[in-house]
């Protein structure tokens, strides 16, 4: 029997996930099939009855449902219940366990686009929604001291902190509110900052102004595509990567957990590389404009 994997999103429409993970069973030889499930928010319970069933390996699970989805099921890993998303589902049996393998994603992402010798402490983070969250615990298992957090929503970012309290407890990480002078001031104090925010996903926007980027900086967006963040950055002489590796190492840690196999992971990047030619910005199906390549190559694979 062909086994099925799903991604719940809404919208689901163009996913990179799609095309990297059925590339992986098919070089794997696992007879699976990776489907897209766009479910509105009334129908997620029942989407995820359905992947109790036996001819499922497991889920994807994305915008909008990541946080929604943790009630609905029976048993959460320490990623997933420290971060309070999660965007993989396994079955042991009729249990489903939910898992955020974003973090492991966004750890693997760092470290190649700094080198583990030397990562720095301290980090600045634009955005508090599910990426967000994500980073931020990345960030703190990757025992830094110092981290920032910036939202346009201030009370969002609270929230977080706030739910973060006790693993951050060694550490500094707050909240402040968006204001570039602010901004400016923190990125004087840090090596390293991560744009997890949406902006520049559908259009040509930045967060932040380019005189304010420095060539000491780790520039990472977990957007896929040469935002204008990262050209802004890579001008300035910063080191940058976008949203790839973190995508391709969240997808390849699902792909062990269903298969109990280790990911392809050439041919997994091989398959994003020719989705995302073909103009694919966002794993959530968004169609973003694709920006154009004008500084001859992402620098995303540091
Ligand atoms: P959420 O919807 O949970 O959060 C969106 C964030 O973007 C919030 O912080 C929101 O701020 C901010 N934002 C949206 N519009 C604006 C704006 N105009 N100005 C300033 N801030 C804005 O989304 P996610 O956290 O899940 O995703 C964020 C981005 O990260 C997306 O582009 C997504 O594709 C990417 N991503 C990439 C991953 C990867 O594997 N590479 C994994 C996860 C996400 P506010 O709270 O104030 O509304």
């Amino acid at each position: 029997m062909t086994k099925r994997v799903v991604l719940i999103g809404h919208p689901v429409a163009h996913s990179l996930s799609g095309a990297m993970q059925q590339a992986a069973f098919e070089k794997v030889g696992i007879d699976a099939r990776y489907e897209l499930w766009d479910r509105a928010p009334i129908a997620l319970p029942d989407a995820i009855e359905e992947v109790r069933g036996d001819d499922f390996l497991g889920a994807n699970v994305t915008i909008p449902h990541k946080e929604r989805v943790v009630p609905l099921i029976d048993k959460l890993t320490e990623e997933a219940q420290a971060t309070g998303a999660v965007n993989t589902l396994t079955r042991e049996g009729r249990r489903l366990v939910g898992h955020n393998t974003d973090v492991p994603g966004f750890v693997v992402a760092l470290d190649k686009l700094v080198g583990r010798q030397k990562m720095p402490r301290a980090a600045v983070v634009l955005g508090a929604g599910g990426g967000s969250r994500a980073v931020v615990y990345g960030l703190i298992r990757a025992s830094f001291q110092r981290v920032i957090v910036f939202n346009r929503h201030l009370h969002r970012a609270e929230a977080m902190v706030r739910h973060f309290g006790r693993s951050a407890a060694h550490m500094e990480l707050r909240a402040m509110p968006w204001h570039e002078s602010i901004i400016e001031s923190e990125l004087a104090k840090t090596k390293v900052l991560v744009n997890a925010t949406s902006t520049g996903l559908t259009g040509d926007e930045t967060p932040v102004p380019a005189e304010i980027l420095t060539p000491e900086l780790f520039v990472l967006d977990l957007i896929y595509a040469k935002t204008r963040l990262l050209r802004d950055a890579a001008a300035a002489g910063a080191t940058t990567a976008d949203g790839e590796l973190m995508l391709l190492h969240q997808g390849a840690a699902a792909f062990t957990l269903w298969t109990g196999q280790p990911a392809p992971l050439d041919v997994m990047a091989a398959a994003l590389k020719q989705a995302r030619a073909g103009g694919v910005t966002s794993a959530e199906g968004e169609g973003g404009v694709a920006v154009a390549d004008t500084s001859g190559g992402a620098g995303a694979d540091a």
